[in-house]
């Protein structure tokens, strides 16, 4: 079983949802999909597909204007949590010790937390990818419980750049060999029709994180069947 994780992030409307959702319900998969839906679309009918959120607070709950508490997200049915997305770390500010806070009140309440790492161009460039991650690893990981990795190189998110298979394969070894326990270890980054095969094929890779592509059914489903 592969995890193939969508990730909207800021986009989609109840209509957008439905029409996805709907046309996921009639694929048959042996593999995990789960669509990390923005907080407005949380609630309501999933037609039966799995519902992340995209972000969670790292207190219980009171005085965090904007911020949506583990309680709220398991109420609204959500069963995964990207964390350390590369965007809330450069938007937001969120620190490795930020995200392994959140890490563990997310497994606290039983979600299952997508831990994200990965190199900025600039990192990559000067030969530093794998002592960023190994950092990162060390840094976000919560120290118990049950989670995710998501490896997203920063530069190929969104950029329709990705790494080459090689590059692919040392970073996900550097994140294999780092881990305390195993855990499932997933790619994102620009993943589409053409290339998730190859890249589900890389040793150790558990699952994909896709954005842009998992909005519409015409690029997300193409996906789901080209690693079945
Ligand atoms: C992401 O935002 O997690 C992501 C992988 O984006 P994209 O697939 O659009 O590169």
């Amino acid at each position: 079983m592969k995890y193939i994780i969508g990730n909207w992030k800021m986009n989609g409307n109840i209509s957008e949802k439905k029409s996805l959702f709907s046309a996921l319900a009639k694929v048959k998969t042996r593999n995990k999909i789960v669509i990390c839906l923005p907080f407005t679309l949380l609630n309501g009918e999933n037609y039966g597909i799995t519902i992340g959120a995209q972000d969670i607070s790292n207190h219980e709950n009171g005085a965090y204007t904007g911020d949506i508490s583990a309680t709220m997200l398991t109420a609204s049915g959500v069963k995964y949590v990207i964390i350390g997305h590369s965007e809330r770390r450069k938007n937001h500010n969120e620190t490795n010790e930020i995200v392994k806070d959140k890490a563990e009140i997310a497994i606290k309440h039983k979600i299952t937390p997508v831990i994200c790492v990965g190199e900025t161009a600039k990192e990559k460039d000067s030969g530093k990818t794998k002592s960023v991650i190994k950092k990162m690893l060390m840094q976000s990981i919560p120290d118990s419980g049950k989670y995710i990795i998501a490896y997203e190189p920063r530069w190929a998110i969104g950029s329709g750049k990705t790494p080459t298979m090689d590059e692919i394969a040392n970073a996900i070894k550097t994140i294999y060999e780092n881990l305390p326990t195993p855990v499932p270890i997933l790619y994102g980054g620009s993943v589409n029709k053409d290339n998730a095969h190859d890249i589900i094929s890389v040793p150790h890779i558990d699952g994909l994180l896709i954005g842009g592509a998992s909005l519409k059914s015409k690029t997300f489903i193409p996906i789901i069947k080209s690693i079945e």
